[in-house]
């Protein structure tokens, strides 16, 4: 048993997003409010609390949302006003629809900044809408150091690069970890439509197929559970389902063992996968390597369960247990 391993750099992250804030006056942000299901999505709050650091005045747009989303993000903290683009062929957030009413958006209220998530859609629209103005997308930050200055990891996290953009208009995401998620307050914004603006009707929203689980979702999820190649095979991540139903947790994954095909690729957590920043997050049967670390050495409590002593996970690690997974881990969940 490795007991409380030393991991001084998985501290160091959170640290960066409080200490790089500013104070600006002069910014006049569009924030990009994502939804889903009728709810605004936990990393759209992680957005507004970094759009709310380079001071001056955040504007929301909901598009292809109801009523009660613009309302209810009016009531958040920092919110000036509320865009509403109310047509529903926003609502699946298709980025050849989207990105020319952001464009339109921000040329007619001169933003000077335009801040998402950066989730699946904030990746998706995004660079779309930089490229149609012409400037530079800032991706996946981490601090806000000032109107022009952001903090981002690069390298797999491995280097933090501080970056100025000269640009017009700054087209930002945020790593939604790195920051606070934003607060009701009573607030009250304006809310008012935005101009309407033709669609460009080269894509047409289909269908969708989801996988549904009554566990809770991987990106928000308190607690996480990952299997690696350990695992051997797909049917054998029915024991970390087991843990996990006992713990209230998701379940997540390594890039090899999505590769391998044991299990959907929706799991993976890394470099290219998800960023997750759980209370306690179980890593059994994975190795550590930095694209896997990139995705989750901001969670508060790391577990590693591996039977090679010398796995570089145990480095990040706040608990360690070196033992054979097929023998720890049915033990760990009789014992919950
Ligand atoms: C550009 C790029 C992007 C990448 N992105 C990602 C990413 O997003 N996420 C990601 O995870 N990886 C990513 N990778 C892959 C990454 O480099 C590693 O290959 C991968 O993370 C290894 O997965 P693993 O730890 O499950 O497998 P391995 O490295 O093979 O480790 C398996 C571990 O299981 C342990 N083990 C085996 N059997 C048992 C047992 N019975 N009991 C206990 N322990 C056991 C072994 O000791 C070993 O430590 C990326 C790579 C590249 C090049």
């Amino acid at each position: 048993m490795l007991a409380n391993t030393a991991r001084t750099f998985v501290k160091a992250r959170p640290l960066f997003a409080q200490r790089f804030y500013a104070t600006g006056a002069g910014a006049n942000t569009l924030l990009i409010v994502e939804h889903k299901d009728g709810a605004i999505t936990g990393a759209t709050l992680n957005a507004l609390t970094a759009a709310s650091k380079l001071g001056g005045s955040v504007t929301a747009l909901v598009a292809g949302g109801d009523d009660a989303i613009a309302q209810s993000i009016a009531k958040y903290t920092g919110v000036s006003k509320v865009l509403t683009a109310s047509d529903a062929a926003y609502s699946k957030n298709l980025p050849e629809d989207l990105a020319p009413l952001l464009v339109e958006v921000t040329k007619s209220n001169n933003f000077t900044h335009v801040f998402a998530g950066h989730t699946a859609v904030g990746k998706n629209v995004l660079p779309r809408v930089a490229a149609l103005l012409d400037v530079a997308a800032v991706s996946d930050i981490t601090g806000v150091e000032s109107e022009d200055t952001f903090v981002r990891p690069i390298y797999a996290g491995n280097a933090i690069a501080t970056v100025k953009s000269n640009d017009n208009v700054k087209i930002v995401t945020v790593r939604g970890t790195a920051f606070e998620a934003a607060q009701e307050s009573g607030n009250n914004a304006a809310v008012e439509a935005a101009p309407e603006v033709a669609k460009s009707g080269v894509t047409e929203w289909i269908g969708e197929e989801i996988q549904k689980s009554d566990r809770p979702d991987l990106g928000t999820a308190n607690r996480v559970i990952s299997g690696g190649r350990g695992m051997k095979n797909g049917d054998n991540f029915k024991l970390l389902y087991d843990m996990a139903d006992k713990m209230g947790a998701a379940v997540g994954a390594s890039r090899a063992a999505v590769d391998a095909g044991f299990v959907d690729n929706s799991l993976q957590v890394g470099q290219t996968g998800k960023i997750v920043a759980p209370e306690l997050y179980v890593a059994v049967g994975i190795s550590g390597a930095i694209q896997h670390l990139a995705g989750m050495k901001d969670s508060k409590t790391i577990v590693a369960i591996n039977k090679d002593a010398d796995a570089p996970i145990f480095q990040v690690a706040d608990y360690g247990l070196v033992e054979d997974l097929f023998k720890a881990v049915p033990e760990i969940t009789e014992k919950l």
